[in-house]
């Protein structure tokens, strides 16, 4: 078959809304300050990476993993103090949990509602599911617009409402009341994405109880296992029964479950790098707002975001200087010219810094 018979029959039977997608780009950062990914900067101590390695070396490649990842879910049980009515579903990545959860909600003719600007991949996994997707438009300030919200759940009756908590890319929490607002409405799941919890003030988890249609979603990505891929749903056993019927019976490969528990125990070490991270993120925000006609935004997250003159200038300016950042501009009209910037090593922000001074 030449290339161009596949080209027509890719034409012929492919759903032309994935034609019209681009690819998901990741940035090529070889070499580069990688500060537009929000990942963990900070590296495991020696010590500890010597224990993971040993305990790799002793994992059977050639057996399948298990299924049920029963090591991770004790750790996670444990870490998160979770009550034994609740229950828990594990991604390759929350990434994973939010592509399950869509693909077991998405009855013909269901709707998907989440704000925006907001975390792209649920628009997209919508789009994968065949789901409808409406988006809400966040108000002044970055803010959920409690009365948008409760006239399009109104109006959409969504069988899922997605809410990023703290919010990507905007970095802030959201109103409680206005959650609670949500949660109490919507006659569908509620998923609180909180990837970022590790950084931010307040938390669903605590409520999982206080509410039937609640599922917290987290990731290990941001407190430093980002090259594991672990996500997890928590919400009433009833959710999570229903939600694991659609996951890959061997999602979780051999050697994340082998690593994560070992992590995961060291609750003091992750503790102490997000207490650093906020520390840094503190002097990135006033270094950024110290700027000429630099407006920096208050985060509750691993990153820092600010509105620049000229975003699509300064990300280049930057680019040349060895560091990436993300430019947001051009992805959503209430972020023109803003730049989003993972919080880095002490070392890694200060050349930020730097190059920012030298730009301006
Ligand atoms: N949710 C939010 C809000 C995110 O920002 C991200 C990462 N960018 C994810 C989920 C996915 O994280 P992961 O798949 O690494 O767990």
């Amino acid at each position: 078959m030449s290339v161009r018979d596949a080209a027509a029959v890719v034409a012929a039977v492919l759903r032309p809304e994935i034609r019209a997608l681009s690819a998901y780009a990741v940035a090529q950062a070889d070499g580069m300050i990688k500060l537009d990914a929000m990942e963990n900067p900070f590296t495991l101590p020696a010590p500890l990476r010597a224990k993971i390695a040993s305990t790799l070396a002793g994992v059977p490649i050639n057996r399948y993993p298990d299924g049920a990842a029963r090591g991770v879910k004790l750790a996670l049980r444990s870490t998160l103090s979770l009550p034994d009515w609740a229950g828990l579903v594990l991604g390759n990545g929350s990434d994973e949990l939010i592509q399950i959860i869509t693909s077991a909600l998405a009855r013909p003719g269901a709707t998907m509602l989440a704000p925006e600007p907001s975390f792209v991949m649920y628009r997209l996994n919508a789009l994968y599911a065949g789901m409808r997707f409406v988006g809400v438009p966040l108000a002044a300030g970055f803010a959920l617009d409690a009365a948008a919200m409760r006239e399009a759940i109104e109006r959409e009756q969504p069988a899922l409402i997605f809410i990023a908590y703290p919010n990507n890319p905007t970095g802030n929490l959201f109103e409680t009341s206005a959650i609670e607002d949500v949660l109490r409405r919507a006659p569908g799941l509620v998923v609180i994405d909180e990837a970022y919890y590790a950084f931010a003030d307040a938390s669903f988890l605590p409520r999982i109880g206080e509410f039937p249609n609640l599922v917290v979603l987290r990731t290990v990505s941001k407190i430093g296992m980002a090259g594991l891929r672990l996500g997890y749903a928590v919400g009433a056993s009833e959710w999570t029964t229903e939600l694991d019927k659609v996951r890959q019976p061997y999602n979780l490969n051999a050697l994340t479950q082998a690593a994560a528990p070992l992590v995961l125990a060291e609750g003091a070490l992750l503790a102490e790098q997000a207490e650093a991270l906020k520390a840094e993120r503190a002097r990135l925000h006033a270094a950024l707002g110290a700027l000429r006609g630099v407006e920096a935004v208050r985060t509750q997250t691993n990153f820092v975001l600010a509105r620049v003159p000229d975003a699509p200038l300064w990300f280049d300016g930057l680019r040349q200087r060895g560091i990436l950042v993300k430019n947001l501009h051009g992805t959503h009209p209430l972020l023109d010219h803003f730049l989003r910037i993972t919080v880095g090593t002490p070392a890694e922000n200060d050349a930020l810094i730097a190059a920012l001074r030298a730009l301006r």
